[in-house]
């Protein structure tokens, strides 16, 4: 399961199409919409979550595609408060990719910044809120990269 954050400019030809709309119906991602500004007629920019499993992101991105709309991923940064995090490893079965693991023998909790694609999801099972989102600042990535890797 991915969650990942896209900015996604539609031509204004596409402003009136039920676009997402059918993104959810015939993808079945979840989506929330975290800021839009669409006017007929006008090219329009939503800030959009996506969640669901990555092959199906995937496939609804290049539905978007089809349509001129350009997809932009935001990467939000994540990191660690090395002071609130109490080692209790519940945030390492949650991990997507492996970025949160347990060391062995020493049973450490590791973050590995290199690996993490942050997706978020760690941060609200963290029960001292040791996993922190900077504003969506970091990277963009363009989602055509993502589809043909
Ligand atoms: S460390 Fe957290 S934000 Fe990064 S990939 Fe893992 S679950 Fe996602
Ligand atoms: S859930 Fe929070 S406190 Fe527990 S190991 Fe992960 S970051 Fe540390």
């Amino acid at each position: 399961m991915a969650t990942r954050i896209y900015i996604l400019r539609f031509p204004k030809e596409t402003s009136s199409e039920p676009i997402i709309y059918q993104l959810v119906k015939q993808y079945d991602v979840e989506f929330t919409i975290l800021k839009a500004d669409i006017l007929p007629q006008r090219e329009g920019v939503m800030i959009l979550e996506l969640k669901g499993p990555q092959e199906k992101v995937k496939k609804g991105l290049e539905y978007l595609k089809s349509f001129g709309v350009k997809a932009e991923r935001l990467a939000a940064t994540i990191k660690r408060d090395d002071e609130k995090c109490f080692q209790c490893g519940a945030c390492t079965g949650i991990c997507p990719v492996g970025a949160l693991y347990i060391k062995r023998p020493s049973m450490e909790v590791i973050f590995d910044p290199d690996k993490c694609t942050g997706c978020s999801l760690c941060v609200p099972i963290c029960p001292v809120r040791a996993m922190e989102v900077s504003p969506v600042t970091a990277a963009i990535v363009e989602a055509e990269e993502e589809i043909v890797t």
